[in-house]
């Protein structure tokens, strides 16, 4: 095992990784912004290392500053978190080639599920159904876009293929607006992602998002930890999960999660990743894959009592991966709350001093998070500020444990969606299971 890392990271997820360590008992050397210089988990960690100031450009992206802060550290593997460069291949690569061991992925995996037209086509080769569509990036032949828009049917959707983060995307119901749609997402891919290539595939009107945990050795062996339901989103961004999905018959589910093997062990994955699909009338369809741990890997850890991060660890450090598909078991029922700092009603970050923070607590509740009373949110990266997690032995326990949890929670000085989620927690359609990835938005237009 290691015996020193780096996490390249900040917040929740930087402590999550300093957690992972500590049990396994790898020293860990945390960097920072000067904006987080007072974050407890930058006081907790062996070593830490300012990498720059503020913006993440200058920090938390900058590849020379993460590579310099582990070698003057002597630090032997980096862990990416997820967000800022954890899904970006040119800097897996770099990481290698200074000498140090990046826990993900390897970097040509990464690269290819990172384009979304090369992904999609592993996808095909390993027998993972996806979106019906172009099959490939868009000719320029307006007549042949204008056959292969028909083809698949209308409505449709245009994707960039470098796309990510909810953009690069646009929804088509007319032919007449076809072609000036594939041209201005040419044109957004082009400036945005120095890629024009973009692709089509059939809009799926109501779908539900439920995606596959897999985690893999990198040398053909692979299992899946079940799914994730994550429909509750606004804006593309998640803020609810749920593990397992309600509803979706059982043996549909194994088969896409042995398809997901299947794809792993084809391409020799490493570590974990994450397949997501759209769900709709009872069939799945793959939409991209993220070569990383995700925020919501929580809920799997609670229905699977196995830690992912650790696992991720112990792959990278080349240990004799031990999981075995027989021994996996989901038992009950997670629920992730995502809680941002931020207004409830209109959305707009609020970050800020916390003044007073009090967590939740007793039989099933779990909290992920960096926050503390007189902690200091800063304006400048993503808002989430915690995540709350609760298990039950069922679907309706998780529910009551989470809406508990909720009431007891209080945070003072900044403004959190809490009220938005005691709010889901009431909603009759939301407690019944299924909604689908529109539902948050439509609800939230009716509120308004
Ligand atoms: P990104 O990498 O930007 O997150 P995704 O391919 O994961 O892009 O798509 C993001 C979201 O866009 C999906 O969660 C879904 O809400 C919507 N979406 C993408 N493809 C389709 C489709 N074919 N039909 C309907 N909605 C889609």
């Amino acid at each position: 095992m290691f015996e020193k890392i780096l996490i390249a990271n900040r917040g929740e997820i930087a402590l999550r990784i300093q957690r992972a360590c500590r049990e396994l008992g790898i020293k860990t050397v945390v960097v920072h912004s000067e904006a987080d210089r007072e974050a407890k988990y930058v006081r907790l960690a062996d070593e830490s290392v300012c990498i720059g100031p503020a913006p993440a450009r200058d920090s938390y992206l900058s590849m020379p500053a993460l590579i310099s802060a582990a070698e003057v550290t002597d630090a032997e593997a980096i862990h990416p978190g997820y967000g800022f460069l954890s899904e970006n291949a040119d800097f897996a690569e770099r990481v290698e080639k200074s000498g140090f061991v990046f826990i993900g992925p390897r970097p040509e995996n990464i690269r290819i599920m990172g384009d979304k037209v090369s992904a999609k086509q592993a996808m095909i080769a390993a027998g993972v159904p996806v979106v019906p569509g172009s099959g490939g990036a868009l000719p320029d032949d307006p007549a042949e876009i204008q056959r292969v828009a028909a083809k698949v049917g209308y409505p449709v959707i245009i994707k960039a293929a470098g796309g990510g983060g909810g953009r690069g995307m646009r929804v088509v119901y007319t032919e007449a607006a076809l072609l000036n749609a594939v041209a201005m997402t040419r044109a957004e891919a082009g400036a945005a992602f120095n890629n024009p290539e973009v692709y089509l595939e059939k809009f799926l009107e109501n779908p539900r998002h439920i995606e596959i945990q897999v985690m893999a050795d990198g040398e053909g062996e692979a299992v899946w930890l079940g799914e994730r339901d994550c429909s509750m989103q606004r804006r593309h961004q998640k803020i609810i999960e749920e593990a397992p999905a309600p509803g979706v018959d059982r043996a549909l589910v194994t088969r896409i999660g042995e398809r997901c093997v299947e794809a792993c062990r084809t391409m020799r994955y490493r570590g974990a990743g994450t397949f997501e699909f759209l769900y709709e009338n009872g069939e799945f369809f793959f939409i991209e894959m993220n070569t990383r741990i995700q925020v919501e890997h929580t809920i799997t850890e609670m229905i699977t009592g196995i830690d992912l991060v650790q696992q991720q660890l112990r792959i990278a450090a080349g240990e004799p991966f031990t999981l075995r598909q027989r021994d996996i078991h989901l038992r009950g029922h997670a629920i992730e709350c995502r809680i941002n700092a931020e207004d409830p009603f209109k959305f707009t970050p609020s970050p800020g001093r916390i003044t007073n923070w009090h967590t939740p607590g007793g039989p099933g509740v779990r909290m992920d998070s960096h926050v503390f009373s007189g902690y200091t949110v800063p304006p400048y990266y993503d808002s989430m500020v915690a995540k709350l997690i609760t298990f039950g032995d069922d679907r309706h326990q998780a529910l009551m444990r989470m809406d508990i949890a909720l009431s007891e929670m209080i945070v003072e000085g900044i403004q959190t969606n809490i009220p938005l989620h005691r709010e889901l927690l009431q909603d009759a359609n939301f407690v019944r299971g299924g909604t689908s990835i529109h539902y948050l938005e439509h609800k939230l237009s009716q509120r308004a």
